[in-house]
């Protein structure tokens, strides 16, 4: 063999694989004993751990928040993935706009989005600041830019704001994630007054419109628009009405705008959890009593954490969920969802 010929060692190497998988088919088992070793020693992955037990089971302690509380004040904390999320470069040099960021589900989003590499701005309401600067450090501890951006989303102009704060201060924006939200348990569609039914559309659904429409304008070929639904698009609880609306609505919204995207090459799709335990919950998305046993009634036999749907964000902002758009994910601990 020339030693200047550049495919020659490529001829030899496929001459090698061909004669080694025709050897493959003709004797699996010696075949199987020359197998390259995994790329990585398995004692570096997570261990097999059984969903039933791998984060706390109800009974919680007894406890409640005024709207729209914090994760820094409940019992147990939530886990977002503090210490357990490790990036692998999945979204390297991306700009993400997060809603409701600085806890729970969007929380675990951030972190995540970190870690693979994005810079991230986020959405939470002022009096969440203790909560939002622990995501602030969390961001910057990734190595990358944190910004944080206050305000009320209920105010169309403060979500034109919100959008074009985010794009500047990022040079740009190519994943949306529309996560804020407001849910109140009331029994009674008649205990349900009109300015609670107003703000549970204008947080959850009015707000993406807004948001998600002054977007359209940065959002290049190959960004991604990732909504928050619930099981309750699906499956709703009858004490949560207005709530489970909006939940439906998103769903929806999702797969219409997947379609008037698709030319543009951006995708949409959307996330539906089901139980999750974050300030949602005790700040009177829960009737007081039931919150200890929270999550009790799904078949896994606990709520879900923040931590648990980091991946899911992650896949449907990345490339590699790049022939799925429409999509509602579930992720509900095994009854109800899409
Ligand atoms: P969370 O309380 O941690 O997050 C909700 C966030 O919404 C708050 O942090 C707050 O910043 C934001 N928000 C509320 N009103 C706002 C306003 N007027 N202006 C600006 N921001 C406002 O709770 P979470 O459970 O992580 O909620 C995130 C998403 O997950 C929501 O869309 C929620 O409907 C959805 N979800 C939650 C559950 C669950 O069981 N926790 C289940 C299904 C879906
Ligand atoms: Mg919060």
């Amino acid at each position: 063999m020339p030693p200047d010929d550049p495919d020659a060692s490529r001829r030899t190497l496929m001459g090698g694989l061909s004669a080694g998988l025709f050897a493959a088919l003709a004797t699996p088992a010696v075949a199987q004993s020359v197998a390259p070793p995994a790329t990585a020693p398995v004692s570096d992955g997570p261990r097999l751990s059984d969903p039933r037990n791998a984060y706390p089971r109800p009974p919680f302690p007894a406890q409640q928040q005024d709207p729209p509380g914090l994760a820094g004040a409940m019992d147990p904390r939530p886990d977002h993935g503090e210490q357990s999320y490790r990036g692998s470069r999945k979204l390297v040099g991306r700009k993400a706009l997060i809603t409701g960021g600085d806890s729970g589900i969007g929380r675990a989003a951030a972190i995540a989005f970190a870690r693979e590499g994005a810079d991230v701005a986020f959405n939470y309401l002022p009096v969440e600041e203790p909560d939002a600067r622990e995501v602030v450090r969390l961001i910057e501890d990734a190595g990358r830019k944190a910004i944080p951006l206050p305000g009320d989303i209920r105010d169309e102009a403060f979500c034109t704001k919100l959008v074009a704060d985010a794009a500047q201060a990022m040079g740009g924006l190519d994943i949306l994630v529309n996560n804020a939200a407001k849910q109140r348990s009331v029994d009674h569609l008649q205990d349900i007054t009109t300015e609670q039914f107003d703000a549970v559309f204008k947080t959850n659904v009015y707000a993406m419109f807004w948001i998600t429409k002054a977007a359209l304008a940065h959002l290049p070929p190959g960004a991604t628009i990732i909504n928050t639904s619930s099981v309750n698009a699906y499956d709703p609880s009858p004490n949560i009405v207005d709530y489970a609306m909006t939940k439906g609505a998103i769903m929806i919204f999702t797969k219409a705008m997947a379609k008037q995207l698709a030319p543009q090459g951006i995708r949409v799709n959307a996330v539906a959890p089901g139980p999750i335990w974050t300030p949602l919950q005790p700040s009177g998305g829960q009737s007081p009593d039931k919150l200890p046993k929270f999550g009790a009634d799904t078949p896994l036999g606990r709520p879900g954490q923040p931590a648990e749907l980091a991946g899911i964000y992650v896949l449907l902002a990345s490339p590699d969920s790049s022939f799925a758009t429409g999509q509602v994910y579930g992720a509900v601990g095994g009854r109800g969802g899409p």
